[in-house]
């Protein structure tokens, strides 16, 4: 059995092909799922596509790339409070394990929908804001925590610390986690999981961290529609089962080890 901890069936790409997309995942030994929410909107109806299926959960926040639309409309002073009320109101539905994805991201996205997209200090600021009022959420709420990162790993790393809670001990995932050394200390300090995508099949950094990666804080997740282990588009949560066999190469271990601990250590980061 296996778990893919970050998917987002809720993008376009997966319109309409929810139903096929699951049981090629469960085909494949993928049976449980975590659809994580990058706006209001993609936060609902990862809501509505989880109630869809016993075991498909949903995360949900705004994630850092979608807090430039808030800057885009600056000139409305109660953005920034309306949108966090949006996202706290869809916190007490069953469906919902985590708040996520939440986070800090510096990297200059070429394909975007933002016209004028600049990573500038204004930006980052309210990057922060929202990334420590969602942490504070999901303590109030008893939900779990799927952190992004990009680029920002200092900055990232001291508003975590700061805003550190013990009740987030083993409820919280550093997502495709990048390969530094500071990110996996922190994580082992605080009991953090770690999240591996489908770049361990060609990245030499990412095969080097996730060898140090001790197997007890490790999660699998595709990041589908993006990240292939083959490169290809869309990637699939069936593909799992290539990024536990990657996984189980470079620790020298069997497939069947790195499958059930990362299913049991999924488990209990998004306590099911
Ligand atoms: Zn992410
Ligand atoms: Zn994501």
């Amino acid at each position: 059995m296996l778990f893919d901890t970050h998917c987002h069936l809720n993008f376009k790409t997966f319109d309409n092909q929810h139903e096929d997309v699951v049981k090629r995942a469960c085909e494949a030994g993928v049976n449980y799922i975590v659809v994580p929410g990058t706006s209001y909107e993609s936060s609902k109806k990862a809501i509505d596509i989880a109630r869809g299926f016993e075991r498909v959960y949903a995360a949900v926040a705004i994630h850092p790339h979608h807090i430039f639309e808030i800057v885009e409309n600056r000139n409305d002073p109660d953005g920034i409070k309306a949108n966090l009320e949006k996202i706290e109101s869809l916190l007490d539905d069953p469906k919902v394990v985590a708040v996520g994805e939440a986070g800090i991201d510096r990297h200059m996205y070429r394909k975007t929908k933002y016209r004028d997209y600049k990573v500038e200090e204004e930006f980052i600021s309210l990057q922060k804001t929202f990334l420590q009022e969602q942490v504070k959420l999901a303590v109030k709420y008893g939900k779990s925590l799927i952190l992004h990162n990009r680029e920002a790993k200092k900055e990232f790393i001291e508003l975590i610390s700061e805003h550190w809670d013990s009740k987030l001990e083993y409820r919280t995932v550093f997502h495709c986690c990048e390969p530094e050394p500071e990110l996996l200390e922190f994580a082992r300090a605080h009991k953090l999981f770690i999240g591996v995508d489908g770049d361990v099949a060609y990245t030499p950094e990412k095969q080097e961290f996730i060898r140090k990666v001790p197997l007890d804080i490790l999660v699998l997740e595709t990041d589908s529609p993006f990240l292939s282990p083959d490169r290809k588009f869309p990637n699939e949560p069936k593909n799992i089962a290539i990024i536990a066999r990657h996984v189980a190469d470079i620790k020298g271990l069997t497939v069947n080890e790195v499958s059930k601990k990362t299913t049991e250590n999924a488990k209990k980061l998004f306590s099911l």
